[in-house]
């Protein structure tokens, strides 16, 4: 397994109780990828490194497996959001709408008065811009998505596709619940003490703060890579682009912002958000604070790979690594680098399993994509 984040570690642990003998190897000094949590010295804080991660699943299987190996406390995320000097809740529900427009609408008012600040002349929304217009009209969508899309993506809603903002952002009722989802919660110990169980089995053992290069792949009879499919293959073909994200570390002595995330819509906030760490262990206390300022700007070499960019170049390039990876013998790509896709954990973990499950029956035949990153 190339990776001890959670693709690696659940594949792993599905062929280590299936009988084979599992090396997993990562660059990091620790396990969990970028799920990795670690207690802070200084304040004793359980900080989300590479930035907030709240588990939440519709699938019962994932959530049970989860289950098998920490102990899940209850977590809603309600996230806040400072646009305009005042600060409200999202997704944008009916309080946010009531607070932005300083009215008492019932859900059929709001819902009424939000179809007369639609912008009715887009028919046929072509971008993100134009489908954000045509849900919400221009108010909510420069206090709510214009600023914030061109810090997250660095460019303007105008260039990315309509299909990013796929249904009505809007809840008229007062339902401030961030996800959709039935199950909800978040590890007692963090992320990298249940990645840890998950990767204890005697058949597993794990090497860290190693790279694994191509060449290797000749030394075991089957390879899961979950890092960078481009790297894979040392770039050959150009560059995969992803956003990264800086994190500005600060602390402060009682409670900073009240809250977990508090979202930043405007343009001249040069950050997206501030995570207040301790917020996201709501059965802890803590005196001082742990919060990061969250930038996002184009990854460069070196960097971390956060977000996949997957627009129309993005795309033919990927195109190109999906058939070169799928002439190589005796590798499977997995996870979000190595199928070049945002997921979710609970997604990771979902896809993971049904890669081993393929692995169980087709052994060293598992073809280099179980799951299409196309
Ligand atoms: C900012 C942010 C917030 C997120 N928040 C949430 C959330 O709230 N809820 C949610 O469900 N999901 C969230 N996610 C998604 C979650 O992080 C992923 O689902 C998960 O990390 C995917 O696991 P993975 O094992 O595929 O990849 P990773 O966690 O990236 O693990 C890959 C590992 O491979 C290693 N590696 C790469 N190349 C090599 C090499 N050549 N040799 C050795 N090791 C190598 C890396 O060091 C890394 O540890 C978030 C993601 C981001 C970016």
């Amino acid at each position: 397994m190339v990776g001890a984040g959670l693709s690696g570690a659940v594949i792993g642990r599905q062929l280590a109780e299936a009988g084979h003998d599992v090396s997993v190897i990562d660059a990091r000094p620790h396990i969990a990828g970028n799920c990795h949590t670690e207690r802070d010295e200084a304040t004793g804080v359980m900080v989300h490194v590479y930035g907030p991660h709240i588990f939440h699943t519709d699938d019962t299987g994932v959530w049970d497996y989860v289950n098998r190996f920490a102990h899940f406390m209850p977590f809603r995320n309600r996230v806040k959001t400072t646009s305009q000097g005042k600060v409200f809740s999202l997704p944008i529900n009916l309080h946010t709408i009531n607070q932005f427009y300083g009215r008492t609408m019932r859900p059929c008012e709001a819902r009424s008065f939000l179809e007369g600040e639609a912008d009715t002349s887009i028919s046929d929304p072509q971008s993100f811009e134009e489908q954000a217009l045509r849900f919400v009209g221009r108010d909510l969508y420069e206090a709510f998505f214009e600023g914030y899309t061109v810090k997250q993506w660095g460019i303007s809603p105008k260039e990315l596709p309509a299909s990013i903002l796929k249904r009505l952002p809007v809840r008229f009722n007062y339902d401030d619940n961030y996800f959709f989802h039935r199950y909800q919660g978040m590890p007692k110990d963090g992320y990298t003490a249940m990645v840890e169980q998950i990767l204890d089995h005697p058949k597993i053992t794990v090497t860290l703060g190693e790279r694994f290069e191509r060449r290797e792949a000749a030394g075991h009879d089957h390879v899961f890579y979950s890092g960078p499919l481009d790297e894979y293959f040392g770039c050959e073909l150009g560059r995969l682009g992803y956003r990264t994200l800086d994190f500005e570390r600060f602390e402060y002595e009682g409670d900073y912002q009240g809250c977990a995330v508090m979202n930043y819509g405007e343009r001249d906030v040069p950050y997206t958000r501030i995570t207040e760490h301790k917020h996201f262990s709501p059965w802890e206390e803590h005196e001082t604070s742990v919060c990061y300022r969250e930038f996002s700007r184009a990854c460069e070499p070196g960097d971390i790979p956060y977000y996949p960019i997957r627009q129309i170049r993005e795309k033919a390039l990927l195109a190109d690594y999906v058939d070169r990876a799928r002439s190589e013998r005796g590798v499977t790509f997995v996870g979000r680098l190595g199928t070049y896709r945002y997921l979710d954990m609970d997604v990771t973990i979902r896809e993971a399993l049904d890669t081993a499950a393929v692995f169980a029956q087709q052994g060293p035949a598992t073809p280099a994509f179980v799951t299409a990153p196309l």
